[in-house]
């Protein structure tokens, strides 16, 4: 990392510098009408000329536009010093471009095709920490092998027939998993990275089933072959109508006793989502996973994070922690290796982000998710938003006594706030508090929240787009607020390589004191973890076997992975 000085001041004080020398030799060598002084000058000038200038347009130019490509080798913004929102900025940095986040993503696609893929640590927000080597060798590997027997490969092809047939002759050595598009977008973010891991750790491929937006949200992820699911796979219609009743079904298998050693099917449905029962969460047994291996074709449908169950698997150990060996970046990885929105989703984060975040010094997001049988807003919810971020110095108090607070510094710092949710009614209010009242500090507080959409609306792609470019802007904040269960928080804040303080679920519509604790990891809660102890075969505390599998601070039995 290259640091170059960009304080004005400085620039000009050598500009005049530099005259004064060139005139003082003016009179003393005239042989070619300036002398070699002047002419080093004079280049120095253009040198510096054009340095400043190409530095202003990088920051002043427009937001990028779907088909603008970025042609330059460094660029220039604000990025973080010291860390932390009460930390302030201490001036531009140039930083050379790691637009492959150090190696984690792949080289080799068109830059155009999907711009957020190399311009996600434009906003300053590069990878927080560095993935393992053996992370990034075993992705390439991944790559290797979905290109080897992704859709139509002659593999894919041969192992289509025996889909047909039912019946495996496990001949054509690739193996699938299909996840289903299923249920919220956070929701389904969450369980598509867990998904890529369970495939990564068993050498399957994965495909995607594109539901009714994946392909306007997502970018691909893998070079030369997609990992959607083809128009004419032959069991698209009935995946969808697959359940825990289904003779396909691993769960139900179990139950009904079907299951034979000597012929294996040519797929089994995997029911991992929040209702499934004590023979699905078998799943997350070594013994089931030795039946299961031989399978070719996984199709899996679920609405956790189940990556915190898979940690607590002897046979998937070891390979966990050589890919992770700072155990709470799985999700910040795998979510940042995997999740390129598309132009489309680009655009409304970056229009937004350089019309209302960039210029401020600090930026803080609060994402509001009120789990609730009626809309709100509610009083106790806004009065749990103030107390947090007033207790936790996270917003300034506002002085209800004065007119106006003069700064004796001149120039006020300046925070942008970025709210989400689907009420107006938060954003209103805490946004008045800061238009009515002065704050005690003297800083300009800036609220902003790009939508309010009433309700969720999972099958509307606008709805969704924006609730992707709403999490990828909440990623892109110093600091973070985030609501109890919600895993479109969990979803920013694993973007964002940020521990966010979460807002307590409120009980009985009160505000709960505290209103909020920070996390201990960045890594997002699994909602319905099993607790059984496959060896011993009986049931466990799955939240206290090992130190770095731990319950959740918003959900006393989920379970999430720390660095401990
Ligand atoms: P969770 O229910 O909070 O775990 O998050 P999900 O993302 O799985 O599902 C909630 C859905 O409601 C989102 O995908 C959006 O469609 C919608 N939604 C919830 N909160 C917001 C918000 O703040 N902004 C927008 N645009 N949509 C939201």
């Amino acid at each position: 990392m290259k640091r170059v000085n960009r304080n004005p001041y400085d620039d000009a004080e050598k500009l005049s510098d530099l005259d004064t020398r060139s005139s003082f030799s003016r009179d003393s060598d005239k042989k070619w009408g300036f002398n070699l002084m002047q002419l080093m000058g004079f280049f120095l000038l253009c040198l510096m000329l054009f340095s400043v200038l190409f530095s202003v347009s990088v920051v002043l130019r427009d937001p990028p536009s779907d088909g603008i490509v970025e042609a330059s080798t460094s660029v220039v913004f604000q990025a973080e010093q010291s860390g932390g929102l009460n930390k302030g900025f201490s001036g531009s940095v140039e930083l050379p471009r790691d637009e492959l986040l150090g190696g984690l993503l792949a080289a080799g696609f068109d830059e155009r095709s999907c711009l957020s893929r190399y311009m996600s640590g434009i906003h300053g927000k590069g990878l927080s920490g560095k993935p393992s080597s053996y992370l990034i060798s075993r992705l390439r590997k991944y790559e290797a092998l979905h290109k080897e027997c992704g859709p139509y490969t002659e593999p894919y092809n041969k192992t289509m027939k025996e889909l047909r047939s039912g019946h495996s002759s496990g001949s054509s050595g690739c193996k699938y998993v299909v996840w289903i598009s299923f249920s919220g977008l956070g929701n389904r973010i969450l369980t598509l990275a867990s998904a890529f891991l369970y495939a990564l750790l068993t050498n399957r491929v994965l495909l995607v089933d594109p539901g009714v937006d994946m392909r306007d949200l997502f970018c691909e992820p893998f070079p030369d072959i997609s990992w959607f699911l083809p128009r004419d796979f032959p069991l698209t219609t009935e995946m969808h109508n697959l359940n825990e009743q289904s003779a396909q079904c691993y769960g139900k298998m179990l139950k009904d006793h079907s299951i034979r050693n000597s012929t294996v099917p040519s797929y089994v449905y995997l029911h991992l989502a929040h209702d499934y029962d004590d023979q699905d969460k078998l799943f997350f047994c070594d013994e089931d996973q030795s039946y299961l291996r031989k399978v070719p074709w996984l199709i899996l449908k679920t609405d956790n994070y189940f990556i915190p169950s898979l940690y607590l698997m002897p046979s998937f150990e070891q390979e966990l922690n050589d890919l992770f060996p700072k155990k709470d970046t799985i999700f910040h990885f795998l979510g940042r290796y995997l999740f390129h929105p598309t132009n489309r989703v680009w655009g409304l984060v970056t229009r937004y982000y350089e019309a209302y975040l960039a210029k401020a010094d600090e930026r803080l997001g609060i994402q509001i998710r009120v789990f609730d049988t009626e809309p709100g807003p509610f009083q106790h919810v806004l009065d749990q938003i103030l107390s947090c971020t007033l207790k936790e110095n996270l917003l300034p108090d506002v002085n209800r006594q004065q007119d106006t607070v003069l700064s004796s510094s001149g120039k006020q710092k300046s925070k942008a706030v970025l709210m989400t949710s689907l009420s107006s009614g938060y954003f209103e209010k805490v946004r008045d508090m800061y238009w009515e009242y002065p704050t005690v500090t003297g800083e300009v507080v800036g609220i902003y929240q790009p939508s309010h959409e009433g309700y969720q609306q999972t099958e509307k792609k606008m709805h969704n787009q924006k609730a992707l470019a709403e999490m990828y802007l909440l990623s892109l904040t110093d600091v973070l607020v985030t609501s109890s269960w919600s895993t479109f928080g969990y979803v920013a804040q694993g973007l964002g390589g940020l521990k966010p303080w979460i807002l307590y679920k409120p009980e009985n519509r009160t505000a709960p004191d505290p209103p909020c604790q920070r996390a201990m990891s960045m890594e997002p809660c699994f909602h319905a973890p099993p607790f059984y102890d496959c060896k011993a075969k009986r049931g466990t505390d799955t939240g206290a076997l090992v130190p770095h599998v731990r319950h959740c601070e918003d959900m006393s039995w989920g379970l999430k992975v720390v660095d401990k």
